[in-house]
C-alpha cells in the first residue's frame, strides 16, 4: 500500500487520539464511584430486609408486652376482689377465711411474677426500637450518600463527555487527511491488537510492539520508498518513519 508521509503522520495522530478515546472509556466504564453505588446499593437491601425483619421483632414484643400487662391486670383485679370479700366481713367460716387469704397471696406472687415478665418485655423491647431507629438512621443515610454519589458520577461522567465529544470532533478532522484504505488498514489492525494499529518507529524500534528490529528488516526498511506503508514484521502492525527513526 502507498500513502505520502504526511498522511502517515496524521494517522499517528489519529492513534493516538483512538487510544485517547479508549481511555476516556475505560476510565468512564471505571469510575470508583460505580463500585461505591453498587456498594451503597447493596447496603440499601440489606437494610431494607433488616429494617422489616426489625420492626416485626418491635411489634411482636408490643404485643407481647400488652398480654402480659393484661395478664397482670387479670391477676390484680382478682386480688381486689378477694381483698373486697375478705374485708367486707361476709365471709365468716375459719377455712375460707383461711383459703380466700391463701389465695390472696397466691396471686400477689403471681403479679410480682407476672411485673417481672413485663419489664423484662420492655426492656427487650426499649432495644429492639433502638435498633429499628439505628437502622432507620442508616438507610436515611445510605439514601442521602447514593443522592451525592449520583450526583458526582454524574458531573464526572458529563466531564468525560465533553472530553471525548471534542476528542471525537478532532478525530474525524485527522481522519480526513487520511486515505481511506489506509484508515480501514489500521482499523482493522486496531481491532486485533488491543487498540493500536499503527506506530512509530523510533531509534530503530516499533512503539507498538516496543521490540528492536534487526539489521535485515532496518535495511529493507531503509531501502523503501517514502510513501511505502510499512508494516512491523514482529508485530504487524503499520510502522510510520519519522526523523528519530534512526534510520
Ligand atoms: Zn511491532
Amino acid at each position: 500500500m502507498k500513502a505520502a508521509p504526511q498522511a502517515q503522520q496524521r494517522l499517528i495522530d489519529l492513534q493516538e487520539l483512538d487510544t485517547s478515546l479508549d481511555r476516556l472509556a475505560h476510565r468512564r466504564r471505571t469510575l470508583p464511584e460505580l463500585a461505591e453505588i453498587e456498594r451503597l446499593d447493596g447496603r440499601r437491601t440489606e437494610l431494607r430486609d433488616q429494617i422489616v425483619a426489625a420492626e416485626t421483632e418491635l411489634g411482636d414484643l408490643e404485643r407481647e408486652q400488652k398480654k402480659a400487662e393484661q395478664d397482670v391486670e387479670q391477676v390484680r383485679t382478682r386480688a381486689d376482689r378477694d381483698q373486697k370479700r375478705l374485708d367486707s366481713g361476709m365471709v365468716t367460716s375459719a377455712k375460707d377465711l383461711a383459703s380466700l387469704q391463701a389465695e390472696i397471696e397466691s396471686l400477689g406472687r403471681r403479679q410480682s411474677a407476672l411485673e417481672d415478665i413485663v419489664l423484662e418485655v420492655m426492656e427487650r423491647r426499649e432495644e429492639a426500637e433502638a435498633k429499628v431507629n439505628d437502622l432507620r438512621a442508616e438507610a436515611e443515610k445510605s439514601a442521602s450518600d447514593l443522592a451525592t454519589l449520583n450526583e458526582r458520577l454524574g458531573a464526572e461522567q458529563a466531564r468525560i463527555d465533553e472530553e471525548a465529544g471534542l476528542t471525537t470532533t478532532a478525530r474525524a478532522g485527522v481522519a480526513s487527511d487520511v486515505p481511506d484504505e489506509l484508515v480501514a488498514l489500521y482499523e482493522k489492525l486496531r481491532g486485533q491488537f488491543g487498540g493500536v494499529g499503527a506506530a512509530v518507529l523510533y531509534r530503530g524500534s516499533c512503539q507498538g510492539c516496543h521490540l528492536a528490529l534487526n539489521t535485515v528488516d532496518l535495511n529493507r526498511i531503509r531501502a523503501a520508498a517514502d510513501d511505502d506503508v510499512l508494516r512491523c514484521e514482529e508485530c504487524r502492525r503499520i510502522l510510520v518513519r519519522t526523523a528519530e527513526s534512526g534510520l
